[in-house]
Parts: C-alpha cells; structure tokens; sequence
C-alpha cells in the first residue's frame, strides 16, 4: 500500500459540506477524495507514495463551480484585440493600429470588450473608418449582443445595404439607406464574424446548428487550440467544472477529443441550444447529445434558450417601457408556444435554462416552467433562469416554489465591478431599481443560487466575482443585495454544482467526491472583502490532476 497520492495538510478547509463544514487536511487519491478531517487523521493515511503539501494555512475550497460561462468563446477571443477599459477616440485608433500592424494576415481585426461609451456618442461605421479604412475591423461590446463594424468589414460581410433579418435581431439603418455600422444580435453580425473564418466555432451561441462540412482533423486541431487555451485560463482562476451556455454536438465532441487526448482539465456541461424557429421534432437533437455524452467531464442533458436580449441595447423584453420611451423590447418566444417548448424538453427529461433579462422576460420563463410542471407533474427538473437583471415583485416567491434556480453574475450588476452606472438611468426607471439585479431577496425567497461571470462578457476571475458580491453597494434607497461570505462561496461550488446536477461529483470536500479542489493564496475568511479580487490562486486540482501550480507547491501543472 503506497497510500494516498496527495495529502493537502495544515490548511483552512472550508469543505460546503454541511456534516463536516471545517478541516485542516484533505486526502486524494485515484482521482477521488479519500479523507477530509484533522491534520494527525489524514497524515496518518501517508504511505511511501504520498506527495505531502503544506498549504501553510491557506484556505482550501472545493473546485469553482463556474454555471454560466461560454468557453470556446472565450478561447477564441483571448487572442483577439482586448478593449476593456479603454475610452475615447485617441486609444482606440492607436491600439486597432498595433493589433493591425502585429496581425497583417488577419482577414477581419476583432476586437472585444468595447464599452457602449467608448466614445463619447453612438459609434459609426464612419467613427470606425477613421480608425481604418482599408481593412475590415470591427468590435464587440462586453454584453455580447452588439458588434461596430466599420465600411470595409460591412461591404465585404454583404451588409452595407441592410439584410433581412429575424425580428430581435437588426442592422441598423442610416437615413441615407446604408448601415450605421451598429449591428445588434448574433444573426445581424454573425456575416461580419464569419470574415475570420472561424463562424464554425459561433455556431453554438448563434444557431445551435453543427458544422457542415464537419471540420477535418487538422481544422479541429486548430480549434482545439482555442478550446486549451480558454481552459488554461480558467484553471488559472481555479475552475475545476463549467456550465457552458451556448453549444452544440460539434462542442461535444471538442471537448471529448480532449478528454482522450489528456487535455481537459475542467469538466464541461454543454446544452442543446433551442432556437424560436426550430420544431420541436429538433429536441431529438437535444435528447441524442444527452445520450451520448454522460461521462465525469463532458456532459449534456440540458437546453438553452434565449428569451430576450440585453439591457443596454434595449433589446431586454421588459413589462413596462423603457424610460422615455414607447418600447419595451418583444420575447424572442411566443408564450404559448413557450410553454409548449418547455413542456416537451421536461418531458424528455431534460433540464432547461433560459437567458432572461427583463422582468417580462422573466416572467414569461418562469410561466413555460410552471406549465411544464403542471402538465408533466413535479420532477427534480431544477429548470435555471439565467441573469434576471429586472424582476417584478410578484413573481420573485415563484422562483423558490418551483424549485428555479438564479444563475446570477456579481460582476453584472453596474457599478459592482466593471461595468458602468449609467446603465441605470438609461435602462432601468428610478422606482424599478430596487427590483433589479437581486441576489440575497431571491435567496430569501427559496431560490437557489449559482454564480457565475458569463465570460467572455466579464472577466473570468472568480476572486473578483467573490469580491464584486461582497462589496457590492446597495443602490441610492435600496436594500443591501449582498449575501454573506459562506454563501457566496457556496454559490461558486456546492451550489452551482447542484444546479448542474453534478452534486454526486463535485462541489463540496467529501470523501467519494471528486478530487477538484482549489487553493487560495491566503485565509479568505481575514481578507478584507475589498481585496479579495487580488488574492491569488495557489493551486488547481481537478480529478485529482493538478492543473495550475504557479510557484510548483505541487511540482508544477501536469
Ligand atoms: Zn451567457
């Protein structure tokens, strides 16, 4: 008996594990926990093969839980032009014309992160030209859902003069019959995305459709790549297991290949994406991708839908308008139909998540939720709403009696890390503030919490997330949406692992678990909240495998 692999001692562990909540070492072995408990308990287990670390006290926590994320996306873009913080004109053009000088044989220069703001009014394919003329640019906005195209990528995307397009998704039309170069939703920028010659990659989150023709070996390879590195810097933030949110077969089959290949270092649950035009007849697809994907680190058994848009284009399908306005955006499903949806994929045994931003978005998902359970019976289906900026007091109670659980994101709410307050005054009504953004009113209601950062649209980091819901300010004359510390970590591991099913793997420190388990580079409980965010990651561990290992504590990442 050579004993345990690995025995983690003299650290905080702060196991999630209601039995067993505190202890000071952790066992691992074949992959799976062995022991958790006292420090003389757990080295006693040490046999000749025992790689014995000292955590120097550090706290100890199971793996991150990260339930809202979008990994090939994120991948992809790391290598793409970063905007993030940038403002004003003068930047703008000086880092576009780095990237393209760095990058000369890029088809289309993408960049990420633009803040709606970057310039101090709506930006213009004209705006863009000034950056560039000569060759297609374009930029995304952190929310994901609006892309700037300058003339160049426009005319070579076939889009100059408009496109017919499904409604909620729009190429925004100039006075003078052209495009302004705002292009709002996936199907309105998609030909611009496809100049890269990496649209494959977007099928996932655009139509839930798969490749064709089916990416060769070398074309997966490639991608693959993307996947990696999109991996490495989750695990880098202590990332043990994800929830993607947007995906498809080919998604699946990625991750597989990497699996096989030793090189996945998260497990990875991919859904089926439902898109308002499809039959029913296609959740075959859904129920197929659930089938065939069951193991510990690639999964399926769920659907994503997207009932509306975003806040800050004003595409989120609110009850009311939206301040000096007649508009209150439209959902992207019919309600009845809705329900006959949700009905179908609950039926097959499914899970369902649905993107909701808006409170009549919200309301509109939990009622397909409510029919489905009416019509098929209760089943511990634990159907997800993803996001509710904007809630409507009657409906929060709903969440906690149907067993929904908030997938929320503590970096989203403006003001709380990076994104901007004005979004308050542009989107939300003064007396409709204390209804948005809730965490802890949802939580005392019944509803269960994940938390997430939905990267690419906010950085990854965990840490900052943890710090974004511990430091959060209450808006002018509203309650205190913050919940305490153990319930924020809770709602990054134990919580988002229930919320994805995966509470029999992973997300609390018990023995026959998962070994996923993070190291923070400190005792998190002494911290001051407003410092979280620059606390490091000492070590990753998932499945027992160590995955980041920056100063080779553990020999180094394998
Ligand atoms: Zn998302």
């Amino acid at each position: 008996m050579s004993g345990p692999e690995m025995i983690i001692t003299n650290a905080k562990v702060l196991t999630m594990d209601e039995d067993n909540p505190r202890a000071e070492a952790v066992a691992l072995s074949g992959g799976r926990i062995l022991a958790v408990g006292s420090r003389e308990e757990v080295e006693a287990l040490a046999g000749p093969g025992t790689r014995l670390l000292d955590a120097g006290g550090r706290t100890l926590l199971p793996g991150f839980v990260e339930s809202h994320l979008h990994l090939v996306l994120g991948g992809n873009e790391l290598s793409q032009l970063q905007l993030g913080g940038v403002h004003g004109f003068d930047d703008l053009a000086r880092l576009f014309r780095d990237y393209a000088a760095k990058n000369p044989e890029l088809p289309l220069l993408m960049a990420q992160g633009a803040a709606y703001e970057i310039l101090d009014h709506p930006v213009t394919r004209q705006d863009l030209d000034q950056v560039i003329a000569d060759r297609p640019i374009a930029m995304m906005a952190p929310d994901h859902h609006t892309v700037w195209a300058n003339t160049a990528a426009l005319k070579a995307a076939g889009i100059l003069h408009g496109a017919a397009m499904p409604p909620g998704h729009v190429v925004v039309m100039g006075s003078d019959g052209t495009a302004t170069g705002e292009l709002l939703e996936f199907e309105a920028f998609s030909p611009v995305l496809a100049l890269t010659g990496d649209l494959h990659l977007q099928l996932g989150i655009a139509t839930g459709g798969e490749p064709d023709p089916w990416p060769d070996a070398a074309q997966r390879a490639k991608d693959k790549q993307k996947v990696a590195a999109g991996l490495a810097h989750c695990a880098m933030h202590g990332i043990t297991s994800m929830v993607n949110m947007d995906g498809n077969r080919y998604t699946c089959v990625l991750l597989k290949e990497m699996e096989q290949e030793g090189r996945l270092t998260a497990r990875v649950k991919v859904p089926f994406h439902f898109k308002p035009h499809m039959d029913l007849t296609e959740l075959d697809r859904a129920s197929a991708m659930a089938a065939e994907f069951q193991g510990e680190w690639v999964t399926s058994g769920f659907v994503k839908m997207f009932m509306d848009g975003v806040v800050d284009s004003r595409t989120a399908f609110m009850l009311h308008d939206y301040p000096g306005t007649t508009e209150r955006g439209a959902p992207l499903f019919e309600a009845e139909r809705f329900k006959d949806i949700c009905t179908e994929i609950d039926r097959r045994g499914l899970q369902i998540a649905v993107h909701a931003i808006g409170d009549g978005a919200v309301r509109q998902t939990i009622d397909g939720y409510e029919a489905a359970r009416l019509r098929n019976g209760p089943r511990d289906s634990r159907h997800r709403i993803e996001h509710i900026e904007l809630i409507d007091r009657a409906d929060v109670p709903r969440l906690g009696a149907l067993g929904i659980t908030a997938s929320v994101q503590p970096p989203h709410p403006p003001g709380a890390m990076d994104f901007p307050m004005s979004t308050m005054d542009h989107v939300f009504h003064r007396h409709r503030w204390k209804d948005a953004y809730l965490t802890r009113t949802l939580a005392e209601h019944g509803a269960h919490l994940a938390f997430a950062s939905d990267w690419p649209v906010t950085d990854v980091s965990v840490m900052r997330g943890i710090q974004a819901a511990l430091t959060r300010k209450p808006y002018e004359g509203c309650q205190d949406e913050r919940v305490g510390l153990m319930e924020v970590l809770k709602a990054y591991t134990a919580g988002g692992a229930w919320a994805a099913h995966m509470e029999g793997l992973t997300g609390k420190l018990r023995k026959g678990l998962a070994a996923d388990l993070v190291l923070i580079d400190g005792d998190i409980e002494s911290i001051p909240a407003e410092q979280v965010g620059r606390t490091g990651i000492a070590l990753t561990v998932a499945g027992g495998r160590v995955t980041h290992d920056p100063s080779g504590m553990a020999g180094g990442a394998g």
